[in-house]
């Protein structure tokens, strides 16, 4: 392990990629801050769980196959979900680097990477671990609603529309997803969370699992990670 600032390493010409893990539950905003630093350091932002809900979307058989599964708030078969994964990473808008968010979340899905990546000299560079308490996920997840048409989101208690059910942008009535409703979140966080905390061990034993304080508000949050990823990130 070294203390130098990852984002740094990651922007000589020929140097391998800047991959980066985002670990968190449900609701711990791991998505929200992906996207912040794929803005900020110029790395894709592959979230599984929207690779899966494209899938589903356009009727593919990994979107069918997939579909039982999401449903139930249960992880995706390793098979399907390494297979997938690994066809994005391997992809031309990967070629600098990425922030991976939601992959890997079971230990073979990590070793499947680790292994993937060794084969061409590559390796996870930091895995960023957002920790939230559970009753904080289930009131964040549950409080979720999204615009059908446009696909604003909104949050009953941080971010609430003027006109309570109905998108600010076109007036539709606002929506839950189906795994955000606080039963389906609860199994989600059940079978999803042990499966978690065995990424983060797997990771901690290569001393490269940074842990933050997910309670925080998103800008605090997000400092803390450019803080620990290196200066490079906060320009
Ligand atoms: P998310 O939006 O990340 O919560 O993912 C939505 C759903 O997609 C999850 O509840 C799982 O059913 C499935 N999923 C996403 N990522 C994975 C993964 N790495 N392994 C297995 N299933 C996944």
């Amino acid at each position: 392990m070294t203390d130098e600032p990852v984002a740094d390493r990651g922007s000589d010409p020929g140097a391998e990629r800047l991959i980066l893990l985002l670990v968190g539950a449900v609701g711990a905003g791991k998505g929200t801050q992906a996207s912040i630093l794929s803005r900020e350091l110029g790395l894709v932002h592959l979230a599984s769980g929207n690779l899966f809900r494209a899938a589903l979307a356009k009727g593919t058989p990994l979107g069918e196959a997939a579909r039982g599964y999401m449903e139930a708030g249960e992880l995706v078969p390793d098979e399907l979900t390494i297979a997938m994964f690994m066809e994005e990473l391997a992809r031309p808008h990967a070629a600098a680097g990425a922030i991976l968010d939601g992959f890997p979340r079971t230990v073979g899905q990590a070793t499947a990477l680790d292994e993937t990546l060794a084969a061409k000299g590559e390796r996870i560079r930091r895995v960023l671990y957002i920790e939230v308490p559970t009753e904080i996920l289930i009131r964040r997840v549950a409080g979720r609603w999204v615009c059908p048409r446009c696909s604003t989101p909104y949050h009953e208690d941080t971010d609430p529309p003027k006109v309570a059910g109905q998108c600010d942008r076109d007036g539709v009535a606002l929506r839950q997803r189906d795994d955000d409703r606080p039963e389906v979140v609860r199994a989600r966080l059940d079978k999803q969370v042990p499966p978690m905390l065995a990424v983060i061990d797997h990771y901690e034993v290569a001393g490269i699992v940074d842990r933050l304080d997910g309670t925080k508000p998103i800008e605090g949050v997000t400092e803390a990670i450019r803080g620990r990823i290196g200066a490079r990130a906060a320009s």
